[in-house]
């Protein structure tokens, strides 16, 4: 199943995040347009996740450096296992000995209108609080994890 990785690395029992389902059904509006969530993620060391809803399931990247919030600046963006609908409204301490062990806030958060999806290359447009407007997550290899994240240039 799609959330098998999430699960195997985390104790449900001593971890506050949401085990989550397979199918979770998002609220009525995500079939436009789907939300994204932003998580400041205090861990060993300090990233940005980045989520958007897809496929039933929220696609993830780590993104250390954080979302650009202008063109003209490309983020590395680690590709991450899916994590549970539920998640996207996760903000907690996670205990040091579990997995993801830091402090979790929401950075932003919002929907995104999906615009074209294609091997290797997401394009959408970011409707949150920080991050508004037309944006790209590229991947650089097609068998690593790394991609890049950035704003698209308008017009
Ligand atoms: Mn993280």
């Amino acid at each position: 199943m799609k959330l098998d990785a999430y699960r195997d690395k985390r104790d449900f029992a001593a971890t506050p995040v949401p085990a989550g389902q397979e199918k979770e059904v998002p609220p009525e509006r995500e079939r436009t347009h789907g939300r994204f969530v932003v998580q400041e993620h205090h861990a060993r060391h300090l990233h940005y996740d980045f989520r958007l809803e897809l496929d039933g399931v929220l696609r993830s990247w780590a993104v250390p450096k954080g979302p650009p919030e202008e063109p003209g600046i490309r983020r590395l963006a680690v590709a991450v296992e899916d994590h549970p609908l539920s998640y996207i409204d996760f903000a907690g301490t996670i205990a040091p000995s579990q997995y993801g062990a830091g402090t979790v806030q929401i950075w932003d958060h919002g929907t995104y209108l999906l615009e074209e999806q294609k091997a290797g290359e997401l394009r959408f447009v970011l409707h949150g609080v920080r991050l508004r407007g037309p944006y790209a997550l590229v991947h650089m290899r097609p068998q690593g994890k790394n991609w890049l994240l950035f704003k698209r240039q308008t017009q």
